[in-house]
């Protein structure tokens, strides 16, 4: 088995949810114009660290969608996705307080550790560079609004983060989120992991790992108000048996299994 951050996430949200997506091979359906935006634009990001001009390649990637028919949110559009993304990058380029030294090596990097029971644990890092000077991991996020600041320290339970920590061996993390708004903005988060976290975060997988290959899967409905789970859940149509909603929100692929862990290249 080749587990993901995705992968254990899931898990810990639902098992049964984690059952329908890659087990039985539900997908949900994946045309969310952000989501989508948000892959473009870290190709860009990728071409401005490789010194090649970051608008060209964002108009390359995210061009390739122009006619396709994605979910928008109100006030999104192609024209628009484009004009914040190359705001951003400019400002990026501007503040000029990542550096990646070796792009080629240091940008999504492909990690594998060994989990007992002959299991693996995989990531893909965004990038392993400097923040100010430091030495970190780094995430990019694109979003539309700020991430949360406050209590200090808060970044540093992020399990993403976490995992990333984790798997790299690097106490030092950080968070680049891109801010698509009226005023587009960049925030520059930054955690330090402990030994001891990470050392719980291990424990955490292989816990999990355990579980999935014991077969568990019971369902955590999380029906409680106002925060309800399922309502954000793609597989709430196979809960409620509802092939309304299952048309809507999912696609079945069979015998996709063992790509699974390529989920983890789109967060
Ligand atoms: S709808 Fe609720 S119970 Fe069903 S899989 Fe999703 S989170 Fe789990």
């Amino acid at each position: 088995m080749i587990l993901s951050y995705t992968q254990i996430s899931k898990y810990l949200r639902c098992p049964r949810s984690y059952r329908y997506h890659y087990l039985d091979g539900w997908r949900e359906k994946d045309t969310r114009a952000a989501m989508i935006f948000g892959r473009c634009f870290e190709k860009a990001l990728a071409a401005l660290f490789r010194r090649e001009d970051p608008a060209a390649a964002l108009f390359e990637e995210w061009g390739a969608f122009r006619e396709a028919s994605l979910e928008c949110k109100k006030g999104e559009s192609w024209d628009r996705l484009v004009h914040q993304g190359v705001h951003l990058l400019e400002r990026f380029a501007q503040e000029n307080r990542v550096c990646i030294r070796a792009p080629q090596k240091n940008l999504q990097i492909k990690v594998v550790r060994a989990l007992p029971g002959g299991h693996e644990f995989v990531a893909y890092l965004d990038a392993i560079g400097e923040l100010d000077g430091q030495p970190c991991v780094i995430d990019w996020k694109t979003t539309t609004s700020r991430y949360p600041e406050d209590p200090e320290g808060l970044l540093s339970l992020d399990p993403q983060l976490l995992s990333y920590s984790w798997i790299s061996g690097i106490p030092a993390v950080a968070l680049v989120v891109f801010v698509r708004k009226h005023r587009p903005e960049i925030q520059y988060l930054k955690a330090v992991i402990s030994e001891e976290r990470r050392q719980e975060f291990g424990r955490l997988v292989e816990a999990t790992a355990a579980q999935i290959g014991a077969g568990e899967f019971p369902a955590h409905s999380g029906i409680r108000f106002p925060q309800n789970g399922c309502m954000s859940c793609a597989h709430l149509g196979l809960c409620l048996n509802d092939q309304q909603l299952i048309d809507a929100d999912l696609i079945r692929c069979r015998g996709a299994s063992s790509l699974d862990w390529l989920d983890e290249l789109v967060d």
